[in-house]
């Protein structure tokens, strides 16, 4: 089926996190004029769109601290979406949410407003941690937002949890994700620490003051996390992440299975189809810049890049193989590559020694091939290409 998702980045945060690279301002000070001016984005933006790409399945509020909104300026802003575009009944609808920003009165204003999903960066409950990733919130605050959302009525709680800091022992990541397990949370997004360049945390590292663990170290802690998880229910359907039967976050499905979305905010990517075929674009980074120019009624795009089919092709391999599958039906539909055929070299080998299930409709990876996914994309990749390139040649015949 096909999926159309909305992003809209909110780029606020109080305090930056040392392993941050997504774009923020260290201020609340100018959330009022950005929602006024996100909204001129959104009326701006909607005259471009064609009207297939008006109607919504899901909707995520990211960011930044999304969660800065006040319950006024998020119904400004939900109310603009709604005179612009329109939303599958059943569509998804997101908010991220820092657990030290929330209150009661602000959770009950979600659920009035038609948040049906809270993803919550909690990253850890133990207060280490979080001091070390230099977290506004303590373990306890995480736990007291949890309650209070279940208070409000949200059935769906995603819950980020980081792993492999450099002082956390195997111990304490066990514990987290025990934790998440007893609260019944609904999905858990676990993603180890990334020492991403030009933040506080990689400088720690260049001056030899912070280490990251050993791969061995890592990798024992990423399958100890699948083999808990799936245990207790949880379906593993992205290298990352992992859901409750029913509960796989919709909106990232259509980031992995090569649909189109809209975004809005500053350095926001948003990909679409125009008429010079599939597009990705992305959006101003600096706020004053993004707003002169939303202000001057020109869409704020830095810059965009059409997409080839192979380019497409090549996305879809890379993304579908971390997470549900290559699906072999529109895969077909897409690239006219029948992708049973495309890996037959392989495909009796990886299925025999348990890296890879294949069945009628897709090929995915087991949890023994997501712990080697980087080298089967590559053969992969290697197998799609030649296959496209046949594909062409005989067309060109
Ligand atoms: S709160 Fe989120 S967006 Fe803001 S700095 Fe921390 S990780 Fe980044």
């Amino acid at each position: 089926m096909r999926m159309l998702g909305l992003y809209l980045h909110i780029p606020f945060c109080e305090k930056k996190c040392i392993y941050c690279d997504f774009y923020s301002v260290e201020t609340t000070d100018h959330i009022a004029d950005f929602v006024q001016t996100l909204q001129q984005e959104i009326a701006l933006r909607a005259c471009f769109l064609s009207q297939h790409q008006k109607h919504y399945n899901t909707v995520f509020f990211g960011g930044g601290t999304p969660s800065l909104l006040s319950a006024h300026q998020l119904d400004a802003i939900i109310s603009c979406l709604h005179k612009h575009f329109s939303f599958a009944d059943n569509a998804e609808w997101t908010m991220e949410c820092n657990p030290g920003t929330v209150t009661r009165a602000l959770l009950n204003a979600y659920r009035a407003l038609g948040i049906n999903r809270l993803s919550y960066g909690v990253q850890s409950f133990f207060d280490e941690d979080l001091v070390f990733l230099s977290r506004i919130h303590s373990g306890v605050q995480a736990l007291d937002a949890l309650n209070m959302s279940r208070e409000a009525g949200f059935e769906n709680l995603n819950i980020d949890l980081m792993f492999s800091l450099p002082y956390q022992p195997f111990d304490r990541w066990q514990k987290n994700v025990e934790y998440a397990i007893s609260l019944g949370v609904e999905h858990i997004s676990a993603y180890s620490l990334i020492f991403e360049h030009g933040t506080p945390l990689y400088s720690l590292y260049k001056r030899g003051q912070v280490r990251p663990q050993d791969e061995k170290h890592e990798a024992a802690l990423y399958r100890w996390t699948i083999h808990t998880l799936t245990a207790h229910g949880y379906e593993h359907y992205e290298v990352s992440n992992f859901a409750q039967q029913g509960k796989i976050c919709r909106h990232n499905c259509v980031y992995w299975h090569g649909q189109e979305y809209v975004s809005f905010g500053p350095s926001a990517h948003g990909y679409i189809y125009t008429e010079k075929g599939f597009i990705r674009y992305w959006n101003i980074r600096g706020l004053k810049r993004y707003t002169d120019s939303v202000r001057a009624c020109v869409l704020p795009i830095a810059n965009y890049e059409v997409l080839s089919l192979y380019d497409r092709m090549v996305e879809r391999v890379f993304l579908e193989l971390r997470s549900q599958g290559i699906r072999k039906q529109a895969f077909y539909q897409d690239f006219h590559i029948d992708i049973s055929d495309a890996l037959s070299s392989v495909l009796p080998e990886w299925t025999h020694v348990g890296l890879v299930i294949d069945t009628p409709e897709i090929v995915r990876l087991s949890p023994e091939g997501y712990a080697v996914c980087d080298s089967i994309t590559v053969k992969v990749l290697q197998l799609v290409e030649s296959a496209l390139n046949t594909t062409m040649q005989s067309r060109v015949a």
